[in-house]
C-alpha cells in the first residue's frame, strides 16, 4: 500500500505573518512576501501554504486569489501550536553587520528564547537595525520549520542590565580570560539561565569585576582558543542546549 503522502506538503512554502491566525481569516499578503510567493515560488490559486504568526502556531493556508503583486489566503486549520523553547537568554555586545546577522540567525535556530543586545565599553558598533535582524530571525524559523521566534529586545547598556539581574537566573559570562570550563559548570546547574558574550575588543578589567560582583554570574572558559563572538557564541548556546537544554 502506497504510503499516503503528507499534507501539506513539505515542500509547501512557510511564512511569519503579523496577525494573529484564526480559522475562516481572509489573509491578504503583498511587498516582498508576495513577490516570494507568486515569482519564486510560483504559487497559484488553490494552491497551500504554511502560515505561522508567532502566537498560536502554524496553520495551513490556501492562495484564494491572485492579483499582480499581491495575493489572498484563505486561512483554513491549524496545523501545529506554537512551539516551548528552553529558557535561554543570550547577552552580546553587537558586533559588526554580518557577524551579528549569523550571530542572531544561529541563536534563532538553537532555539534562544530571548536575545538582548548589551552596550559595552568596547562595543564599537554604535546603532543596531533592529528590523534587519529580526527579518534574519524570521527567515532563519521559516527555513527550518520553527514556530516560535526568539525575542529581540531593544540595545541596553550592560551595567543596567546587570542592576536588575533576576536573582533566578544563571549568568554564564563568557570570559576570553578564561573561568571554568562551561560544558563542567553547565552539568551542575537546572534552571533558567543567560549566557553573556563579549565584543571584538572583549569585556574590560572593570566590566568583568562588575559582572563578577552579580551573585548568579559564573565566568566560563570556552576553551584555550580565542574565538571570534560569533563563534562563541554558537559554541556556548550549543554546550548549554546539550547540557541543559531539549537535546535529549
Ligand atoms: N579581543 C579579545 C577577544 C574577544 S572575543 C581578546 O583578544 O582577548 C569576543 C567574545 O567572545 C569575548 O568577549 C568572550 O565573550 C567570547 N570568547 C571568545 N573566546 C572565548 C574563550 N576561549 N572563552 C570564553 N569566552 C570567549
Amino acid at each position: 500500500m502506497p504510503a499516503t503522502p503528507a499534507w501539506p506538503p513539505e515542500s509547501a512554502p512557510r511564512l511569519f505573518v503579523d496577525v494573529r491566525l484564526e480559522s475562516g481569516l481572509s489573509l491578504p499578503i503583498n511587498g516582498g512576501q508576495a513577490h516570494y510567493l507568486l515569482s519564486v515560488m510560483r504559487m497559484r490559486e488553490g494552491k497551500v501554504i504554511k502560515l505561522c504568526d508567532n502566537q498560536t502556531g502554524e496553520w495551513l493556508g490556501t492562495i484564494s486569489m491572485v492579483g499582480k503583486r499581491d495575493l489572498i489566503v484563505s486561512v483554513e486549520g491549524q496545523l501545529r501550536s506554537k512551539e516551548e523553547v528552553p529558557d535561554l537568554w543570550l547577552l552580546v555586545a553587537p558586533i559588526k553587520k554580518a557577524r551579528i546577522d549569523f550571530m542572531i540567525e544561529k541563536a534563532t535556530e538553537l532555539g534562544v528564547a530571548v536575545v538582548k543586545p548589551v552596550l559595552t565599553q568596547r562595543t564599537v558598533v554604535d546603532r543596531l537595525n533592529l528590523d534587519r535582524l529580526r527579518a534574519h530571525m524570521v527567515e532563519a524559523a521559516e527555513q527550518c520549520g520553527r514556530t516560535a521566534l526568539p525575542v529581540l529586545e531593544e540595545p541596553v547598556k550592560l551595567a543596567k542590565v546587570l542592576a536588575v539581574w533576576p536573582s533566578e537566573r544563571a549568568l554564564y559570562f563568557a570570559d576570553e580570560q578564561g573561568g571554568a570550563p562551561f560544558a563542567q559548570i553547565t552539568k551542575h546547574h537546572k534552571g533558567p539561565a543567560a549566557i553573556l558574550i563579549g565584543p571584538e575588543g572583549g569585556f574590560s578589567d572593570e566590566e568583568r569585576e562588575a559582572i563578577l560582583a552579580i551573585p548568579q554570574a559564573v565566568g566560563v572558559s570556552l576553551g584555550p582558543r580565542i574565538l571570534r563572538a560569533e563563534t562563541a557564541s554558537l559554541a556556548a548556546i550549543s554546550i548549554w542546549m546539550s547540557a541543559q537544554g531539549d537535546w535529549a
